[in-house]
């Protein structure tokens, strides 16, 4: 079997690609309220294009595909994408992080058309501070959509939740009760700094521990083995739950070491590492007629540049240039 080792020993296997920049929401996490300066058109890879790196990632070791975005659903075209992705020899997961709106008239046709897994981000379960984070979303919209999701034979659906200090720090319990009621993967994300404009202060930001303890008021939790799919989530369950509770501690404890991700931009730019960014320009490479031995190539030089470790938390936190929308979270 083909593998894809970077200087450090990491086995990269995991690609993330964003497919747009444009998003029906406005989260005051990851973007400012007049929204970002949208990439162009022209200058968003096409579906080719697409097709083509992922091919030659997964001919290099890729196993592991993520849509993401901006909104990947706002793409017009991407169920047949997706059938084409999931057609490819080699890929053994494929999934989607999406915000949920556009769900419930597409769950059984993403599924019919290959995707296996989804992530759905939904931060708050009251419906006006949900509508407040979001900066307009309606809640009953995305319920449906994971309604449909659960229909079309998602399972289990994961659920991002960014917790926000004076935001949604207090809802952490209803989030952990959840887990209980629903078959549902609760996952506790760190508020990262990324990006210029998401609001981030070190005074919102609530560690994975201060997370932890207040799920611990309803219940011990019992530490379950990490299993393919968890990625860098440590993985828990509270006592006779249906569902269960993950992790993500970005910053706190980052997960460097067995970090085996690329993430490629909506405008063909390869990244290594979410918090840096340096980028290898693929798009560029594509238009100008390379074959794909010298996108190969590229690729290799890519990932034997990944840094060994972020440095989103050296002495200050640092943020990187491009917002979350523009990278693909
Ligand atoms: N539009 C889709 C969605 O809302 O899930 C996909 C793109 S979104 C950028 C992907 C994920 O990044 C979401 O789960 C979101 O919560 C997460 N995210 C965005 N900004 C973040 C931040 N500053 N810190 C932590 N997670 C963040």
């Amino acid at each position: 079997m083909i593998q894809l080792i970077d200087s450090y020993n990491r086995h990269i296997n995991y690609l993330r690609m964003s497919i747009t920049d444009r998003c029906n929401l406005r989260c005051i996490y990851c973007m400012p309220k007049e929204g970002i300066s949208l990439i162009g058109h022209d200058d968003i890879l096409r579906y080719e294009e697409l097709l083509r790196i992922a091919g030659i990632a997964v001919k290099k070791g890729i196993t592991k595909i993520r849509l993401t975005g901006g909104e990947p659903l706002v793409r017009k075209g991407v169920v047949q994408f997706i059938a084409a992705l999931a057609a490819m020899d080699g890929i053994k997961d494929l999934s989607m992080t999406t915000n949920g709106l556009l769900l419930a008239p597409a769950a059984q046709r993403l599924r019919n058309a290959g995707l296996k897994r989804l992530n759905i981000s939904l931060d708050s379960l009251n419906p006006d501070k949900y509508t407040m984070i979001t900066r307009g979303g309606d809640i009953k919209q995305i319920i449906a959509g994971i309604k449909s999701a659960q229909e079309a034979g998602f399972a289990p659906i994961k659920i991002n939740v960014v917790v926000i200090r004076g935001v949604n720090d207090d809802e952490i319990t209803a989030f952990a009760r959840l887990s209980m009621e629903k078959n549902l993967q609760i996952r506790f994300i760190e508020y990262m700094p990324v990006g210029r404009e998401n609001g981030w202060e070190q005074e919102r930001f609530v560690s994975t521990g201060e997370i932890m303890q207040k799920v611990k008021t309803i219940g011990p939790l019992i530490e379950l083995p990490s299993d393919n799919g968890s990625g860098p989530a440590q993985m828990y369950s509270i006592d006779g739950a249906q569902g269960k509770i993950g992790f993500i501690s970005a910053l706190s404890d980052h997960f460097c070491g067995t970090c085996n991700r690329l993430r490629l931009t909506p405008d063909g730019k390869l990244r290594t590492c979410l918090f840096s960014d340096a980028e290898v320009d693929l798009k560029s490479t594509i238009r100008e007629g390379c074959n794909d031995d010298m996108l190969s190539d590229i690729i290799n030089t890519a990932i034997l540049s990944k840094p060994q470790k972020h440095h989103a938390t050296e002495q200050v936190f640092k943020k990187c240039i491009r917002g979350m929308s523009a990278i693909g979270g």
